[in-house]
């Protein structure tokens, strides 16, 4: 059964895939499959979202196969990607 940790990735549990073109992106954490692209947040958004810490990027995890922008998040130089997880309740009985 797919799911869906975002409306961009799916997983069938065991492998991600990119919901536009079903490129693999590998098991989770599925960042380490997408391409990643680090802007300073006052390139990012302009002069509002300039934060004054030249440290602060917006992360961008793109797909490899289709080049969609898969995912965003901000981080500090450096920083390892967060690691997105579907956890679903346990099943009734
Ligand atoms: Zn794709």
């Amino acid at each position: 059964m797919t799911r869906f940790i975002l409306p961009t990735v799916a997983t069938d549990g065991t492998i991600c895939t990119c919901a536009a073109c079903g490129h693999a992106l590998g098991p989770a954490p599925w960042k380490r499959g997408a391409i990643r692209r680090d802007l300073p947040l006052a390139v990012a958004g302009g002069a509002a979202y300039d934060t004054g810490h030249a440290g602060v990027f917006l992360c961008q995890f793109i797909c490899p196969g289709c080049a969609v922008l898969l995912d965003t998040e901000t981080a500090m130089a450096g920083d390892a990607a967060l690691d997105d997880r579907l956890h679903l309740p346990a099943a009734a009985n």
